[in-house]
Order: C-alpha cells, then sequence, then structure tokens
C-alpha cells in the first residue's frame, strides 16, 4: 500500500520511504517479552520518530498495545481515535487551560509540577469525578518531574492529589543507553526513595535502553520508543532489534569528470582519478542531515558508494567510478540492508534518533 502525504507517487518520488510495520510489531514483541515483571507501551511522539504515528498506532494497538505516549497534546488528539481504549498519556506536562481537552479525550497527562499537579486538582473537582494522571519523579535528568522538595512538598499535603488516580510513577533515565554509568543505579535508588513518600501506585522507569539494563530497572510499566523503530537499544553490541525503515533515492544523472575537477557546493570534494559523479534526488530538506557532507555512504548491490561533496538541499553526490550498474534512474539505499539508522547517524555525527525524527515529508511513503 503506497500512502502519499506529499503528492509524491511511487513514479515521480525522488526518495522512497519504506516502512516495515510488522517489525515495528515484532520490536514491540521483544521488548515485551524482556520486560516480564510488567507491561510494555509505545512511544509514539514526534510522529512515531518520523515513521508515522497514523499507521504505527493501529499496527500496535491490534498486536495488543494499551499503552501510548506522545509529547504533546496536539500529537494524542490525532491519534487518540485510532488506539480505543488504551491510555494514552501525554509526556510534557498540562498547561493552563487544555485540561477540558484531557478530559474530553480521555488522556492522561504527565504531571511534572506541583503548579501542573493543582491544574488537574482542581479539574477534578469541576468535573466531580476522579481524573487518571502519572507523576514524573525527576531523579537527575533535571528538565520536567517533581523534584524532592516537590516531593516532600506533597507528602506533607496529601490531598494536593485529592481527585487524581494516579495510574503510574514514572521517572526517566539519563544515561541508559551507557549500562557503566554510575547515574544509572543513582537514579534507580532516588526513585525508590521518593516513591515510599507517595501514596502507593505502579511505576514506570525504563525507555528502550533501560529495559536492558536489568532487575532494578523492571517496573510495571517500560516505555520504548527508538527500539520500536529499530535504533540499537545496546550501542556498542548487536542489535538485537529489527531494521523498520528502507529509504532509497533515485539516481537523476551520472557524468564523468577528470581528475581536479571538484563536486558540489564550494567544492569540497576534488577527484583524484576520473570519475564518476552519480546525482541522487534527497538533500537535507529530506532530513538527510547536511553534515554527511564528504562522509556517508549509499549501499547499491550490496556494495558502500561513498558520499562525495556537499549534500545540498535537494540533491546528493556520489562516487559511482566502482559502480558501472548505476545508471540514471538507478536506485541508492541510503537506509535499509547493510545501513542502519546508527550507521548513517556516525556519518552525520548525530544519533540515530535525530536520523528518523528528521525523515522528511517529500517521500513517497509505503507501509508493509
Ligand atoms: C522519549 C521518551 C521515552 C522513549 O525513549 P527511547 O529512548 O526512545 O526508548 C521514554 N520516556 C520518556 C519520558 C521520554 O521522553
Amino acid at each position: 500500500m503506497l500512502i502519499n502525504y506529499s503528492g509524491a507517487t511511487q513514479a515521480n518520488a525522488g526518495a522512497l520511504l519504506e516502512i516495515d510495520l510488522g517489525a515495528i510489531v515484532a520490536n514491540w514483541q521483544t521488548l515485551g517479552r524482556l520486560h516480564p515483571t510488567g507491561a510494555t507501551a509505545a512511544v509514539l511522539k514526534a510522529d512515531a520518530y518520523g515513521l508515522g504515528a497514523s499507521a504505527v498506532a493501529p499496527a500496535l494497538h491490534a498486536a495488543g498495545c494499551r499503552h501510548f505516549f506522545v509529547a504533546h497534546l496536539g500529537e494524542a488528539l490525532a491519534i487518540r481515535p485510532l488506539v480505543p481504549g488504551a491510555m494514552l498519556a501525554e509526556l510534557n506536562g498540562l498547561l493552563a487551560g487544555t485540561e477540558g481537552d484531557y478530559i474530553e479525550a480521555d488522556l492522561t497527562p504527565v504531571l511534572g509540577s506541583l503548579a501542573e499537579i493543582d491544574l488537574w486538582r482542581e479539574a477534578a473537582r469541576m468535573a466531580g469525578r476522579r481524573l487518571p494522571a502519572i507523576l514524573h519523579i525527576d531523579t537527575g535528568m533535571h528538565r520536567l518531574g517533581l523534584d524532592a522538595a516537590g516531593v516532600a512538598a506533597l507528602a506533607a499535603a496529601p490531598e494536593r492529589l485529592d481527585g487524581i488516580y494516579i495510574r503510574y510513577l514514572m521517572t526517566h533515565l539519563v544515561a541508559s543507553e551507557a549500562p557503566d554509568d554510575p547515574i544509572n543505579a543513582l537514579q534507580a535508588t532516588r526513585f525508590s526513595a521518593l516513591c515510599a513518600k507517595l501514596p502507593p501506585a505502579p511505576r514506570s522507569i525504563a525507555n528502550s535502553s533501560g529495559i536492558f539494563l536489568g532487575e532494578a530497572f523492571s517496573s510495571d510499566l517500560a516505555r520504548p520508543g527508538a527500539a520500536l523503530y529499530g535504533i540499537n537499544p545496546i550501542p556498542g553490541r548487536p542489535n538485537p532489534m529489527r531494521q523498520t525503515v528502507r529509504l532509497c533515492a533515485r539516481v537523476l544523472a551520472v557524468r564523468d569528470i577528470e581528475p581536479g575537477e571538484r563536486v558540489g557546493y564550494n567544492g569540497i570534494w576534488t577527484a583524484q582519478r576520473r570519475s564518476r559523479i552519480a546525482t541522487a534526488s534527497i538533500g537535507y530538506a529530506d532530513g538527510f542531515l547536511r553534515s554527511q557532507s564528504n562522509r556517508g555512504s549509499a549501499i547499491f548491490d550490496g556494495r558502500a558508494v561513498p558520499l562525495v561533496g556537499r549534500v545540498s538541499m535537494d540533491l546528493t553526490t556520489f562516487d559511482a567510478t566502482d559502480h558501472p550498474g548505476i545508471i540514471p534512474g538507478a536506485w541508492l539505499d541510503l537506509i535499509g540492508p547493510g545501513r542502519t539508522p546508527d550507521d548513517v547517524a556516525e556519518a552525520a555525527g548525530t544519533n540515530g534518533y535525530e536520523i528518523l525524527t528528521s525523515l522528511g515529508a517529500r517521500f513517497a511513503r509505503a507501509y508493509r
């Protein structure tokens, strides 16, 4: 099935993005098996890390997933009809004035401050019924969440939670992909101590990498995002997740250039020999990051093709000298078998998360 967001079709698109929903579901099931102490949610923020929440949400819901997280209220409202009956929580916290939207759409806010708790308690009083929430506890990230003083204030005045049904007490790990970082154990210890001061409720700790940290990080609800989409949750070790994305770009033109000629904006690559340059229809406006200039590569026929010169807005050039099969109309794999999002990230000087969430809107998208 080809879903068309940009006017692109398989026939006219410069690049094709194929998303394997079966692999995403299989990854969710794998993570669930690795987290036997509780349920396993799916994090769908940023349009399911760029892969399309409107396709990913129903696939996971059909597979039995009943806990979903997004970052923004708007994201939650968009997928609410796709995940009937499931918990749908919104990580960035409750903005004053939006309480009615949460109640109407049966959304669960992740409350990260006393002010947000006060807003939600008041909303519950006005609604005349208990409202669900997740309480976010800051154990070291220092972005959102109640700090130790906030937890102490709640413990001293438990009536501030009147009318709030705490679905989960949640914390978020700072460096779960680095198992040797002592912050992991410190966060687990702090979380237990802070939870002990609050009314008993189920707990939620691990993101993708946290699931691999061992028992102290198991809880009633894991919250993986990246690993669902195939990013390696255990960097430096073999990736246990299935790849979910294939991105290929069409070759528009191939030309021969003489030694000493330079390629692309500012000529940052110089041919050392007579070279065949293939120009593909993808660029940084498609989220194909410019920091890959002179560093990235594509795959053709199972072999790497070096990216040469600057990535420009709509075009990227490759050294096809050793690949006579690359002719106009050929397709180069930029992500796919032999080249993972993590590989692309390494060339671009970032992480796989940014590679996926940057994926652009001009592709022809196909969901399998
Ligand atoms: C994004 C996010 C997650 C998912 O993290 P991954 O590393 O992608 O698995 C889980 N919890 C919170 C609070 C998040 O912001």
